[in-house]
């Protein structure tokens, strides 16, 4: 078991890019984070740096208390799987598994059944025995995660490990890699710029921006209150709607979203704020409804789940809302939207969750 810790680490690139911009972060033992992130953001640069491949600008990576910041990768002793699977060639599958074991000096007993502990929870007992050459790419990518687990390193980094794994195959690597992980208590980074692929396999997901942690929470808690209105766009489908109110300071709102206005405490005196509520909490009510505010249906389309997404005009604004299948709205007529005051995260002008309750005034 080992924790990750990074303190203030940066990474520029020449004079312009900064890949990692002063991020100070546990990574907890015995638990599957995911970094989480649009390309491009710095993931696979932070993942490089505490593998070691990468020399941090500045700052700090511990594992327990151990600063390794200068260590080789080989000195670290961490597994790594990569988009891209690596094998050896020539070799099969078996034996791809067993070269690492090698260099630890385990016996021929003891690599033989982590050899087939792996190959088991992996599904790879058919292909065992078979040379590497002509197997397809979702076979070689649990050949490369059969070889980093098999040594059970405290850290476990997989970079974007599924991205060019066909859909049956990530499904059943998916769930390899969580039995596997909590087979050895392993500390698991996992990066990956898919939100599904983030939600179904953390403990905690970790969400990148610009060379910046923005947040990092367990999956529910990041969808349902994300702290900056980038978590709120970035996950879901479709993301967050986002309403922009002028309030001058003030602490009232009302139309387009609320018939009757609603107040807040605007300690940071913003002028504009911008009122975020998910799809999937928008109701709509096919006849006046108290609390319902009147907007025009623009668009409806069926989207995974059986349910509709609706596109209704809300005075200049258009918001979306998810909803059941059985209510008869009608494209180019009038619906009535009502906005849950608990389902509502405000954010500032900086794009920060303004810690308040909404109620009405
Ligand atoms: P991600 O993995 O999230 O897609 P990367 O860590 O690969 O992001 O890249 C972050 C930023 O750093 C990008 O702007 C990328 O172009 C830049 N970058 C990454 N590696 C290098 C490098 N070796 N030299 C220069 N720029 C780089
Ligand atoms: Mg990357």
């Amino acid at each position: 078991m080992a924790e990750i810790r990074l303190d203030k680490l940066r990474k520029a690139f020449g004079e312009t890019v900064v890949a990692v911009n002063d991020i100070t972060i546990t990574f907890p033992t015995s638990a599957v984070t995911c970094l989480l992130g649009p390309s491009g953001c710095g993931k696979t640069t932070l993942m490089r740096i505490i593998a070691g491949l990468e020399t941090p600008t500045s700052g700090e990576v511990y594992f327990d208390n151990e600063r390794v910041t200068t260590k080789s990768p080989a000195e670290r002793n961490i597994g790594m799987v990569f988009q891209y699977p690596v094998v050896y060639k020539g070799i099969n599958v078996y034996r791809n598994i067993e070269l690492p074991l090698l260099e630890d000096k385990l016996d021929a007993a003891e690599r033989d059944r982590r050899i087939k502990d792996v190959a088991e929870v992996l599904g790879l007992q058919d292909v065992l025995y078979r040379n590497v050459s002509g197997l397809d790419n979702a076979t070689l990518q649990k050949i490369a995660v059969g070889r980093a687990v098999a040594r059970q390193p405290k850290i476990i980094l997989f970079d974007e490990p599924i991205t060019n794994v066909d859909v049956n195959s990530r499904v059943q690597l998916k769930a390899a890699l969580k039995r596997l992980s909590k087979q050895h208590n392993q500390t698991i980074i996992y990066v990956t710029h898919d939100q599904t692929e983030a939600m179904t396999l953390a403990d905690e997901i970790a969400l990148m921006k610009d060379g910046v942690i923005v947040q990092r929470d367990n999956p529910r808690r990041l969808y349902n209150y994300p702290n900056d209105v980038f978590g709120g766009w970035f996950l879901g489908n479709p993301g967050m709607n986002f309403v922009q109110y002028e309030v001058n300071g003030g602490a009232e709102l009302g139309g387009p979203l609320f018939r009757k206005p609603v107040r807040f405490e605007n300690r940071g005196g913003d002028r504009t704020v911008s009122v975020g509520i998910r799809p999937e909490y928008v109701q709509i009510h096919p006849q006046v409804a108290p609390d319902a505010a009147e907007g025009k249906l623009l668009r409806k389309s069926i989207v995974v789940g059986g349910q509709y997404l609706l596109a209704i005009q809300l005075g200049e604004h258009t918001i979306k809302a998810k909803v059941a299948p059985e209510i008869g709205e009608v494209v180019g007529e009038s619906v009535w939207v009502e906005c849950p005051l608990e389902a509502i995260t405000l954010f500032g002008e900086d794009g920060a969750k303004i810690e308040t309750e909404l109620k009405p005034a």
